[in-house]
């Protein structure tokens, strides 16, 4: 089956750096853009415009973010703008959904966001576990997607190396979001226990399955067999989107991780992730790009992925 699958990148994603040789660097979406040309899926993909106006954009970030946070990230200049600029193409990506324009969409956004939360500020020295992040994206566009519009259970997997800790943060106690994170066990930034799964009406919510240096496709992939679908079910859970943290520093031969993720292994977690999707909300996959520091092995992951969103196998 073809989908329509949209397409979120923007120049401003490309102005955004860190200072010379940070592994957070534009060349990352460089290289994911000259692989999609590259492959010929950029004349696949549906490129989405940005109609969504910016009020909407701030209201839901502040659904997430304090506004002290708000203004340590607006004090940054061009990142600042540019973590805006990346919230809004995510929200755009809901609302195209939405409104059936596409069916699931790949956003090539930066910075990436599932560690952002609120426990300090950036460039004061203050902040803590938020890595290369500012606005958490992923978790933005769930609530926007509860607020604004009729999805009210919503499933967010994270497939980054690291632990979404931003992420696992906005939905500890809240039953409507199922969050799901497979990362490295003791790695950065030190949190992601399996005995963490939720608090009050939220437990049984949170799923936390942290993998050993080296886990390749039949580890990350038994994760899911074994210990997350078994658990979305114990729940009951019905979600109405399922929202991707799509990290690719769990990929092989990333200068940051240690994991051996194929870029078969990344089609394949994306089948999975779009057959609950299609068995519960007409195949309503929103999937945004998290980390991945090998820039050409990040694209190849990138394309991989994509062209099962399309519908390709
Ligand atoms: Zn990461």
């Amino acid at each position: 089956m073809k989908n329509t699958t949209g397409y979120v990148s923007d120049s401003l994603y490309l102005k955004h750096s860190l200072g010379i040789g940070h592994p957070e660097s534009p060349e990352r979406l460089k290289a994911i853009e000259s692989e999609m040309k590259q492959s010929g899926l950029n004349t696949k993909v549906v490129p989405l415009a940005f109609e969504i106006e910016d009020p909407r954009v701030w209201a839901a970030i502040k659904c997430v973010h304090s506004e002290e946070h708000i203004a340590s990230v607006t004090g940054s200049g061009t990142a600042g703008k540019t973590a805006f600029r990346a919230v809004k193409g995510v929200l755009q990506a809901v609302d195209d959904i939405y409104t059936q324009k596409i069916d699931n969409v790949f956003c090539a956004v930066r910075p990436p966001g599932h560690h952002s939360h609120n426990n300090g500020a950036h460039f004061d020295g203050r902040s803590q576990g938020e890595g290369f992040c500012f606005y958490n994206n992923a978790a933005i566009a769930a609530r926007y997607a509860q607020k604004r519009y009729t999805f009210s259970r919503i499933l967010l997997v994270d497939w980054d190396y690291h632990h979404g800790n931003g992420t696992e943060w906005a939905f500890y106690g809240d039953p409507e979001v199922f969050f799901f994170s497979t990362h490295i066990l003791w790695g950065y930034p030190g949190t992601g226990f399996p005995e963490k799964k939720g608090e009050g009406a939220g437990t049984g919510y949170n799923l936390n399955i942290p993998l050993p240096d080296g886990a390749g496709d039949s580890d990350i992939i038994s994760a899911w067999t074994d210990a997350f679908l078994p658990a979305l079910k114990k729940v009951n859970f019905s979600p109405d989107l399922v929202i991707i943290s799509a990290g690719f520093d769990s990929r092989e031969e990333d200068p940051l991780g240690t994991f051996r993720i194929t870029d078969d292994g990344y089609a394949r977690l994306t089948r999975m992730a779009m057959d609950i999707a299609d068995k519960h909300c007409e195949g309503r996959v929103l999937s945004v790009l998290e980390g991945g520091y090998n820039p050409e092995g990040l694209a190849k992951a990138v394309v991989s992925h994509v062209s099962v969103l399309l519908g390709g196998s």
